[in-house]
């Protein structure tokens, strides 16, 4: 496989890594047995690791190189403006015009209501504005008692403190002593690991119903917000019920709190439209962007925010005490127009919608027929299929087995990038993909299917 002349030694990179590289989301003791797989390279929807072995990237990096690999503009931006004014911030009225016009046509993208944007670094930082500003707006309405957020179990809005806190990921909470105060967690819309006897729209309502009932029990003048990603990725591509964001919207109407809806990852595209707020039909009060916004060529997010809180920010004054060193950077917004330039151009978004994106869930609909799929599920270029040990009754392998893990790792090994969560095999790949390449995809997906399936027979446990 190998089809590039790299000079790269593997060997001695891992023992520098092993040395002195601490991973994020990694269990060094392992990691360090192991060794790390170095990438070197990537073009396209394809990725080269250290031995040159060619990759389908069916996570697009992580769920960001939503523009694919190898877009010289997006470089050529960044050198001009590294050249022209490589920093300045925007504290103590400043600003420059990279971030301004980058705002200006974020606005022009976002559901009409929204029209300003805060700058960050990462869509982690982006949630820690969304938890500032939320409070900071409830303080200038006079009425800082609406102080909790509502988020949701095996939500994820990143890995700072506020963002793992308003996450729900149970593993992170119980390392980093959280969630901060003021922070409450309703069950998540999965119906195939929670919907137990229910319809899948029976089960949404009753999802939607947790949010009203902890409104209830929280009380109504002491809830501040609710936070929920579109689509759960992290969480393992969870996609509501169809019922559940419509009962969510009548649950919202009924009461004054503000809504967050974390597009860090369906933002951009994903799901065929902009944001994932447009093809819900939702009305957030805040957006968290990042990953897509630059395609993650370098490192960006932001915060979108409606013109009810941007407007109170402006009509009662006093200094927002929130900002980064790098909010707005001058090159990362240089570089996010290039990207959304570039996705307009390329008619991307419409692509997802009417094209690529229903080729691919047609596509992986056609790996349900596997003995080992319990459930294949997906929207736009976002998709995930339920590993079980008996399709009937949804019956899991025993955790311990890590069978989702040993999937992952096949099909790595097999030329393909899936990622595990839990027993759920989810992909997000570049918008760029082609028919080819999906076909590409789906055929390694199915092997690894394949090669699970004879692997864990040969162990006896199929
Ligand atoms: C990745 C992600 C984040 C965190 O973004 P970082 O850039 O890793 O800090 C927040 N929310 C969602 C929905 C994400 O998928």
């Amino acid at each position: 496989m190998a089809e590039h002349n790299l000079a790269y030694n593997t060997e001695s990179l891992q023992q520098q890594d092993n040395q002195h590289y601490l991973h994020p989301f990694s269990d060094h003791k392992s990691l360090r047995e192991q060794g790390a797989r170095m990438i070197v390279k990537a073009d396209g929807v394809y990725i080269w690791d250290s031995d040159g072995n060619k990759i389908l990237d069916g996570m697009a990096g992580l769920w960001c190189t939503n523009i694919g690999y190898g877009q010289k503009s997006l470089a050529n931006v960044a050198f001009e403006q590294m050249n022209e004014l490589p920093y300045y911030n925007s504290f103590f009225q400043c600003a420059h015009p990279p971030a301004v016009e980058l705002a200006k046509e974020i606005a022009e993208l976002a559901p009409p209501h929204m029209n300003q944007v805060f700058f960050t670094g990462s869509g982690s930082e982006s949630n820690d504005t969304v938890l500032r500003m939320v409070r900071h707006y409830w303080n200038l309405k006079g009425k800082p008692e609406k102080f909790t957020i509502i988020g949701r179990h095996n939500g994820y809005h990143g890995s700072t403190v506020a963002g793992a806190s308003l996450g729900g990921m149970k593993p992170m909470h119980q390392q980093g002593g959280l969630p901060i105060p003021g922070i409450h967690h309703i069950p998540q819309p999965y119906w195939f690991g929670e919907g137990g006897d229910l319809s899948p729209e029976e089960f949404g309502i009753q999802a939607a119903q947790e949010l009203e009932k902890a409104i209830q029990d929280i009380g109504e003048d002491k809830v501040a917000a609710f936070i929920a990603e579109p689509i759960q990725g992290a969480g393992g591509v969870v996609i509501p019920p169809d019922t559940y964001w419509p009962e969510i919207k009548k649950i919202l109407a009924k009461h004054d709190i503000l809504l967050i809806v974390d597009e860090v990852i369906c933002g951009f595209g994903r799901t065929g439209e902009w944001f994932g707020s447009q093809y819900f039909g939702l009305e957030p009060d805040f957006m968290p962007i990042a990953k897509g916004l630059t395609s993650g060529y370098i490192p960006m997010g932001g915060v979108i925010v409606s013109d009810r809180v941007a407007g109170v920010f402006e009509q009662e004054g006093g200094e927002f005490y929130h900002g980064y060193t790098y909010s707005g950077h001058p090159v990362a917004a240089a570089v996010a127009r290039e990207n959304i330039r570039l996705i307009k151009e390329k008619g991307l978004v419409e692509y997802v919608k009417n094209d690529i994106g229903p080729y691919l869930q047609q596509a992986w609909k056609t790996l349900g027929d596997h003995p080992l799929v319990g459930e294949t599920r997906g929207l736009g270029l976002l998709a995930a299929l339920e590993v079980v040990q008996e399709k009937e009754g949804r019956v899991r392998f025993d955790s311990d087995l890590d069978v989702g893990g040993m999937c992952r790792n096949t099909s790595v090994s097999n030329g393909l990038v899936m990622r595990a969560v839990g027993d759920t095999l989810i992909i997000s790949p570049p918008m760029i993909i082609s028919r080819d390449e999906v076909d590409e995809l789906i055929t390694k997906a199915r092997k690894t299917l394949d090669l699970t399936m004879e692997s864990l027979k040969q162990q006896g446990l199929y």
